[in-house]
């Protein structure tokens, strides 16, 4: 079966799994999803039991490609990208009290659950290029957390050099050691002498430079790539299964920020899993909790808070919801894209907001929430959460139905990644892992540049394979 794939912006081309891998971004502004999601039935679902993490991985993410990519070159990806987590179960259970699960997501390379759609994404990129016979060039910008995903999914794969800018001083010191201390020949990390905005907008005017574009194949690992999506959608059915799917529901608490984590918990939904609640839990930059709760979706700057990879202006993953709430209507998601750029707020209809709020529930918790939380688990239970997976759950714990499903909470983040943080609530320092005890003594390689496009471009020329 062929699977096309359409943007909600209704005027790119369609595409297949593989292209729209390698674009990101359609060329009309919008995010690529598949035309058709084909259901699991309850006798596939049961049949998901017996599987371990790579073979659900397997199966799952089958749904969603098409034959151009060969079912054991598939298995062998997915194998490789599991493999360097450090958990037996990859995605471990933790329970905390008699309802609620942490779901552990942060034994992969850089302790982060971005880890698991990271690890898919940079060896699926380097077997499409190397059957396309290409080379390309991977660049980001990060506040601290997605450049370190990306480095170690990136770093010796032999099609892709891999750039990684960050705001010079203004990362965590385990940050930057986990993106600098990487010195294969193929990842360079550069520190900005500016913000991370900054960052970004260089990230950005390269992209609109077709010419450099083109000559070195630019390519982005962000949160909306697809492939990132699917791979998160696997641990939503494998913890279900753990407590009992598809005979009994679970409902979910979902850390937010670009909706992508979430998105693939409502993707699972689709595919037939069975979920009671999908709870969105936001820190202070609450502006999808304020939208389900008004029906009005308006930006408001960005404040900082103990949760940082929380702390966002816009959701860039629910235009992918909003396509869904309006019908696939291409030209109504472009006109309210517009309208969001001038006016930074759009109205939903009566219709999509009464579609969203069926879908899901939402809380926003403060950064004094968040302390109590993480303070009152460790008198409790002796375990350590990570601030944003704080956010989880004090969000799940609120907004649960009392007497529904299990609740379980997507752990994103180990505890010593925000060390400071975890510290001032609990009075504990959190310990980084046996193979990490070292990070702060490795050498660093890292280029300081100004804040100049310029000098960026010339660097990467000067550097770059492709
Ligand atoms: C990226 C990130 C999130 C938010 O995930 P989204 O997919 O952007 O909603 C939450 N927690 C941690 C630790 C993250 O790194």
């Amino acid at each position: 079966m062929t699977i096309r794939y359409i943007s909600t912006r209704g005027s790119a081309p369609v595409l297949s799994f593989e292209d729209v891998v390698l674009a990101g971004l359609a060329t009309d502004g919008g995010l690529y999803i598949p035309e058709h999601v084909q259901e699991f039935s309850m006798a596939e679902i049961d049949a998901m039991q017996s599987m371990n993490y790579a073979e659900l991985a397997f199966t799952v993410i089958s749904r969603f490609i098409d034959t151009s990519i060969k079912p054991d070159v598939l298995q062998g990806i997915i194998a490789e990208s599991y493999k360097s987590f450090r958990h037996a179960a990859v995605a471990p259970l933790k329970q905390i009290d008699g309802h609620s699960f942490v779901l552990e997501l942060f034994h992969g390379p850089t302790l982060a659950f971005k880890d698991f759609a990271m690890q898919f994404l940079g060896r699926l990129i380097d077997h499409i290029l190397d059957k396309k016979s290409q080379k390309a060039v991977v660049i980001g910008a990060t506040s601290g957390d997605t450049g370190s995903a990306a480095i170690a999914a990136c770093q010796g794969r032999k099609n892709m050099d891999i750039y990684i800018l960050h705001p010079k001083g203004r990362v965590s010191e385990v940050q930057r050691k986990q993106m600098t201390s990487v010195l294969d020949n193929n990842v360079h990390n550069i520190a900005i002498d500016g913000t991370f905005d900054d960052c970004q907008d260089i990230v950005k005017a390269l992209f609109a430079d077709a010419e450099f574009r083109k000559k070195h194949n630019l390519t982005a690992v962000n949160s909306i790539n697809w492939a990132r999506i699917v791979a998160q959608i696997v641990y939503y059915f494998y913890s279900a299964l753990a407590l009992g799917a598809p005979a009994k529901n679970v409902s979910f608490a979902v850390p937010t920020g670009n909706f992508g984590d979430i998105y693939a918990g409502y993707m699972a939904r689709r595919l037939g899993l069975g979920i009671d609640q999908l709870i969105i839990a936001t820190n202070s930059n609450d502006i999808l909790a304020r939208c389900l709760a008004t029906g009005t979706y308006s930006m408001e700057g960005v404040k900082p808070t103990l949760s940082p990879s929380m702390d966002i202006q816009i959701s860039s993953n629910f235009e992918r919801l909003l396509f869904d709430l309006y019908d696939f209507d291409g030209k109504a998601i472009n006109d309210m894209m517009t309208k969001l750029r001038t006016d930074k707020k759009i109205t939903l209809s009566t219709l999509a907001w009464n579609r969203f709020k069926a879908e899901f529930s939402a809380c926003a918790v403060t950064d004094e929430e968040t302390k109590r939380t993480i303070a009152t688990t460790f008198n409790t239970t002796g375990e350590l959460l990570d601030p944003h997976t704080a956010v989880g759950l004090a969000a799940g714990q609120r907004v649960r139905k009392k007497t529904g499903a299990p609740l379980i909470v997507l752990g994103t983040a180990h505890p010593a990644k925000f060390p400071d943080a975890v510290k001032a609530a609990s009075g504990v320092a959190p310990e980084l892992p046996p193979h990490l005890k070292d990070l702060m003594s490795r050498k660093e390689r890292c280029e300081d540049m100004a804040n100049d496009v310029s000098k960026v471009r010339e660097f990467i020329n000067a550097k770059s394979v492709a």
